[in-house]
């Protein structure tokens, strides 16, 4: 089946009762002995959150699916399952939460860890260590867009008995195919692209197999207890039924502002995957399907420039998150902590789902600021 239908009909339970061909919200939070569900309390099982783990599953391709309450919820699960004293690799960009997560909590529990630039796949090689348990890969990257071969990473990480995991919420299940691709394990933040339309907190860990690591990540969700509710399940359902779709026109948006940029006095850098001066294009073009819908840009005139450019678009909201149907910027260093390597003259654009003229024309008068 191709992933169109599968977003629209994976997790599809129709009630025979009532005839609902719409999915309702089962919000109690308890249930009586011996119903066909077997459903006895929400924390660790609830019909709507079942409905998304079943879609997950399908539009990854994968062998089980495990919903959390956020992107963050959904990636420390991932780390959670490992144990005292195992060793993981991460990329020196990775998502700030999760860098957070590793290197002042979890290091205090035992772990320990090494960053590379996944970029290169000697530097990658050469921090496998003897007790590596897992390679944790962001492609694109978060703000940089930065590209990693995802079937390079993994035959790495499979080489030395470890795990590959992808956080793949930029990319999405119909860009990239994670799985498919060799990764073990993808895990996305659903706030993003997947829920689409920024009125939910949303993640998601997706496996290849159905192991005991898989069944580690699920005890974490029934007694970590980070699962979503049936409400917000059935939401996030709602907003994958045109995931498809969605991407299609947030990458035809993007293509064409990425373009328009590229060309701008104003800005000396478009980090963009779709551009073919980005660095990592070719990569992106063997292991995605097109190149989403989010670009940073680096603009003349410093720090100052960029405040300005954010504080001037008249469409684009000035807010963080990304991956809804309306289009965010923002200016990125001040928002993350004082270590950050992001440029301070950067802007993180995320390319909603207006009229790509109108999107052109509000950044080239904030530019003009
Ligand atoms: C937003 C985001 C996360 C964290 O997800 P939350 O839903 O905010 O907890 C992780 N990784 C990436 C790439 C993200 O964009």
């Amino acid at each position: 089946m191709k992933i169109e239908t599968i977003a629209i009909q994976a997790g599809r339970n129709p009630d025979r009762q009532i005839g609902a061909v719409m999915p309702p919200i089962h919000l109690s939070t308890t249930f009586i002995r011996g119903n066909e569900g077997e459903y006895v309390y929400s924390r660790t099982g609830n019909p709507n959150r079942d409905a998304l783990e079943d879609c997950l599953t399908a539009l990854e391709g994968g062998a089980g699916a495990i919903a959390f309450s956020s992107g963050m919820a959904a990636m420390a699960s991932i780390f959670q399952a490992l144990k005292q004293g195992d060793h993981v690799i991460l990329p020196d960009d990775t998502y700030f939460g999760v860098r957070e997560l590793v290197t002042t909590m979890l290091v205090d529990w035992g772990l320990t860890y090494s960053m590379v630039d996944m970029t290169d796949l000697n530097a990658v090689d050469q921090a496998v260590q003897n007790n590596t348990k897992l390679i944790w890969i962001e492609t694109p990257s978060n703000p940089m867009l930065k590209i990693t071969d995802v079937a390079a990473v993994a035959e790495i990480a499979h080489a030395a008995g470890a795990l590959c995991a992808v956080d793949g919420t930029w990319a999405t299940p119909l860009l990239q195919r994670c799985l498919d691709l060799g990764a073990d394990l993808v895990a996305h933040s659903t706030t993003k692209y997947l829920g689409g339309h920024s009125d939910l907190l949303g993640g998601i860990v997706v496996a290849k197999e159905d192991n005991d690591f898989l069944e580690r990540i699920r005890k974490v969700q029934h007694i970590g207890g980070a699962a979503p509710s049936g409400f917000d399940s059935w939401l996030l359902l709602r907003g994958i039924r045109t995931l498809p779709y969605r991407m299609r026109a947030h990458c035809h948006n993007a293509l064409k502002i990425a373009q328009f940029l590229a060309d701008h006095p104003q800005v000396h850098t478009v980090h963009y995957p779709g551009l073919e001066s980005h660095p990592g294009h070719a990569v992106a073009q063997k292991q995605m399907s097109d190149f989403g819908g989010m670009m940073s840009i680096q603009v003349v005139g410093g720090s100052e420039k960029a405040a300005r450019v954010a504080a001037s678009t008249k469409i684009f909201a000035q807010a963080t998150s990304l991956g809804g149907v309306e289009s965010l910027i923002e200016h990125r260093a001040p928002v993350e902590d004082e270590n950050t390597k992001t440029p301070w003259d950067l802007l993180r654009i995320s390319v909603g789902l207006e009229h790509a003229d109108d999107l052109i024309e509000d950044l080239a008068q904030a530019l003009r600021s």
